[in-house]
């Protein structure tokens, strides 16, 4: 079995589902589709809930009736015979008199993320009608039913395992099954989510929990680049690359892959393929557990991040002083991405500012505290390209007149991960693909 996920983009307009459908029924192997959202919807209801929280609730009626408009466009290009056409405007009835009638109820978080999975229920409803129209043989698995997170927000695939197998069990000799990214169920039962982006995530849990031949990824452009395309003029894809590489660079600021999408393939070693629509011959980028090359692959720029330094000569030679620090960030459950030490200080990053205001009263009592905010993670990973020859020459000498914060080296042999201020960014990007990849 295989999953194939696609993004918002490939199924954001009707002919864009018309040929996505072509790419699912080339497949020989039997098929799990995952599907988000049509591009711009997710935003969509996100709005659409805060006007609701914020009690707007005409503009946020404004926002659903011209939601629907979009959807009752949509259709009119994706299906024609007459019983596809009712099914499909059944389908949004009822899915935008749901919105309607969450508009008249007070407002809750829970409420929110029914709000928030609509998107996904509807482009598969809407895939599903047309793929019917077409003859299309497929079953439809809600993600509801075996996409499940605990009390912490944490999917465990042995469930997942257990609830999906059952489902597909039910449809002996089905080729073609799909189903929704992004949603789940949460430890109360009430419908939740993997959080903005999920539906990778989804694909590679899924993958995981059937043993998938491989995780498929599609989006709208041809894999992970050596470089960010939206800002440097030449990139090149990458063709092949460790789960470890595309974990830093899905971390560190590669939008097209959820970082959190790579774990559950590693872990059953499932390769994943980044693959575009528009492209569908093209190589992609490969992700399994052989780098392909040594030294660099990719840089990625990770934005928003806020640097801690905490200076003390108390930490001069003592013990526990970090330890007591950490406390703090997990006290507010805030993750923290860079760290750097000297004897007297400590420079941590992190890029959730939720609860800032609280971590620095409790860091005050440490020393003395700076903040620095409006900050960006520039990572250049590749395979032990901390032991590569020339690579720290080559990588600074292509930055010299950049004021670096704080360096991060050695962490992991895969990684070297610099914080400059955000206004360098696009600086540091261009250079860096000169001076590394001889790009320009
Ligand atoms: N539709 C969701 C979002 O836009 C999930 C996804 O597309 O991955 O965040
Ligand atoms: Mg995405």
């Amino acid at each position: 079995m295989k999953v194939m996920k696609f993004g918002g983009t490939s199924v954001g307009k009707p002919e864009r589902m018309h040929h996505i459908t072509k790419l699912v029924t080339k497949e020989t192997e039997p098929t799990i589709v995952v599907l988000s959202a049509l591009a711009g919807t997710t935003n969509a209801l996100v709005e659409i809930g805060e006007k609701i929280s914020k009690g707007d609730r005409a503009a946020a009626k404004q926002s659903i009736d011209k939601l629907e408009a979009h959807y009752q466009s949509f259709i009119n290009d994706l299906v024609k015979k007459d019983t596809a056409v009712k099914k499909a405007t059944t389908i949004i009835g009822e899915h935008f008199e749901f919105l309607n009638i969450i508009l008249k109820i007070s407002f809750s978080e829970a409420l929110n993320k029914d709000i928030l999975a609509q998107g996904e229920l509807l482009s598969t409803k809407l895939f599903s009608t047309y793929l019917e129209e077409q003859g299309i043989d497929h079953v439809l698995l809600p993600a509801l039913e075996f996409m499940t997170i605990d009390n912490h927000d944490e999917p465990h695939i042995g469930s997942i395992k257990v609830r999906l197998s059952q489902l597909v069990q039910q449809h002996p000799g089905a080729k073609l099954f799909v189903t929704q990214g992004y949603i789940c169920r949460n430890a109360r039962g009430e419908v939740d989510n993997l959080k903005r982006g999920g539906g990778d995530y989804s694909a590679s849990l899924i993958a995981a929990a059937i043993n998938a031949s491989v995780c498929e990824i599609w989006t709208d452009i041809d894999g992970m680049h050596n470089n960010d395309p939206r800002i440097v003029k030449r990139t090149v894809p990458v063709e092949q690359m460790s789960f470890e590489e595309a974990a830093e660079l899905a971390y560190f600021g590669a939008k097209i892959l959820h970082p959190a999408s790579i774990w559950p393939a590693q872990q059953y070693n499932i390769p994943v393929k980044l693959l575009n629509t528009l492209q569908p011959d093209a190589k992609g980028t490969r992700i399994d557990e052989k780098a392909g090359s040594v030294g660099v692959k990719a840089v990625a720029a990770k934005d928003n991040i806020i640097a801690i330094r905490i200076k003390s000569s108390r930490m001069l030679l003592a013990y526990g002083f970090l330890r007591k620090i950490f406390e703090v960030f997990e006290k507010y459950r805030t993750p923290i991405d860079m760290i750097t030490t000297s004897e007297v200080a400590v420079s941590v990053t992190i890029d959730n500012a939720v609860y800032l205001k609280e971590i620095l009263k409790e860091l005050e009592p440490f020393g003395n505290i700076e903040v620095d905010e409006n900050q960006t993670i520039i990572s250049v990973v590749g395979y032990e390209i901390a032991k590569t020859e020339d690579m720290v020459k080559k990588l600074f000498g292509s930055i010299m007149n950049i004021p670096v914060r704080m360096v991060s080296y050695g962490g992991s042999p895969h990684n070297i991960s610099l914080l400059v201020p955000a206004e360098y960014k696009t600086q540091i990007l261009q250079q860096l693909n000169k001076g590394m990849f001889g790009l320009e």
